[in-house]
């Protein structure tokens, strides 16, 4: 059988992904000359932590001296080039990293700055701008934010509130999350941060590192951040990790962010793997090549949707700051179909048709599709809306490209057949 066999695509599905090869050809090559070099940045990191069989043993219990553990956090430390990190289960997910951040860092009275707009919606509670018993206002820590002008940071508006306010920590987040606004490139993060540094040098620069990964060469932590935060079932478990996530930082932070993860006087110290190292060390290790893989499945969405006419951000030829794709359906009926196709393309329940559903803290319906290997990984192929005007949907991920390509595929055929139908 031939692989259009495999698949089952209309033949006007297939015609249109034949007439997007080419261009496809350079925005990969740029894609493959990052992942090398990252791919190198990891072996490197592998190399000077010596990593062997004995680091994928673990320990269960309190987690004393667990040698893997403290192995992984050593790789994570080479590729960030900090002074210190922590690489835990404990953490349940990339929210729960950021949460015990801000709790670790801030006091009672301090200051925090968001220079990135409103912060992720799973942060509202934490901050307290959604009332919550056990927010950081309700331990009297203020909270003040600064709009993005024009996708980039108010540079001049952050350095006269740094003038009249002694601010703690800034929040800065790359990725745009729920929002329409751009992600935020590598080079305006350093500009930023040397804006900040220059004002207030002993502010804390804290980065919300979600999804941005191993898409640059550079991350934050190279560019001047104190702290850098991420989840595992996002880029860096590599689509293997269970669950996770990790800050890297400056030693006297990362310390104070332990003691808030576990307990005041046994901070790092305990906290026990429980058979997670060696799905850790696999994780990072195939890291570049799945964000690749994601980055071209990225790539491919934006150049059918836009032959198709619909309009997608980042565009095509835009350089990508993370993985994540918005695809602006106009109508509900698109996005349900491109929903079902990503779904009906995906290895695991693809043969489940997704619904719009109601969903605590949405005003609107939102459908999902995700047929992932683990439990909200947002590495492997996923895609999710809400159904309201303009109808955007976001896409992420993809393990390898060869697969969700198909998912890819199965989506626009999706589309293309409900128009046919129509006609
Ligand atoms: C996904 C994400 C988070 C939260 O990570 P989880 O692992 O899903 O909790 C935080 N910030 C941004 C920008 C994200 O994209």
């Amino acid at each position: 059988m031939s692989m259009k066999e495999w698949i089952n695509l209309n033949p006007k599905t297939w015609k249109l992904y034949e007439s997007v090869k080419e261009d496809l050809k350079e925005p990969f090559k740029k894609i493959e000359e990052i992942e090398e070099y990252n791919s190198a940045k990891v072996m490197h990191a592998f190399w000077a932590s010596k990593i062997s069989e004995m680091h994928f043993n673990s320990t269960t219990g309190y987690g004393y001296d667990d040698i893997g553990r403290d192995a992984i956090e050593n790789v994570y430390k080479e590729i960030f080039k900090t002074e210190s990190a922590l690489v835990r289960n404990q953490f349940i997910s990339g929210s729960h990293a950021l949460a015990k951040t801000l709790f670790g860092l801030l006091r009672p009275g301090d200051l925090l700055l968001s220079i990135t707009g409103l912060p992720y919606d799973t942060l509202h509670e934490v901050i307290g701008i959604k009332e919550n018993e056990s927010s950081l206002k309700s331990f009297g820590i203020h909270y003040d934010q600064i709009e993005l002008i024009a996708d980039d940071f108010n540079y001049s508006k952050i350095a006269q509130y740094l003038e009249k306010n002694k601010v703690k920590l800034i929040a800065l987040q790359r990725s745009r999350g729920y929002s329409t606004r751009k992600s935020l490139s590598i080079d305006k993060v350093a500009k930023v941060i040397k804006v900040i540094k220059e004002k207030s040098p002993d502010t804390i620069v804290m980065v919300d590192n979600c999804y941005c990964e191993f898409v640059s060469k550079l991350e934050p932590s190279e560019v001047g951040a104190d702290v850098v935060v991420g989840s595992l079932i996002k880029n860096l478990g590599g689509g293997i990790a269970s669950n996770g996530g990790y800050v890297v930082g400056k030693k006297k932070y990362v310390d104070l962010i332990a003691e808030a993860l576990t307990l005041p006087g046994e901070g790092r110290e305990v906290g026990p793997s429980l058979g997670a190292n060696k799905s850790f060390l696999q994780g990072i290790f195939f890291a570049p090549s799945v964000v690749a893989s994601a980055l071209k499945t990225n790539y491919l969405a934006s150049a059918l949707l836009t032959k198709l006419g619909f309009t997608t951000d980042p565009h095509f030829d835009e350089d990508r700051v993370d993985i994540v794709l918005t695809m602006t359906f106009n109508n509900p009926e698109d996005l349900c179909s491109f929903c079902e196709g990503v779904q009906t393309g995906s290895p695991i329940d693809s043969f489940v048709k997704p619904i719009p559903v109601d969903m605590p803290g949405y005003d609107d319906q939102v459908i999902m599709a995700a047929g992932a290997f683990t439990q909200g990984s947002s590495i492997e192929l996923s895609c999710d809306g809400p159904l309201r005007e303009p109808y955007i949907a976001y896409l992420q991920g993809g393990l390898t490209y060869n697969t969700a390509k198909l998912g890819i595929l199965k989506a626009v055929n999706k589309i293309i057949e409900k128009r046919e139908n129509n006609e």
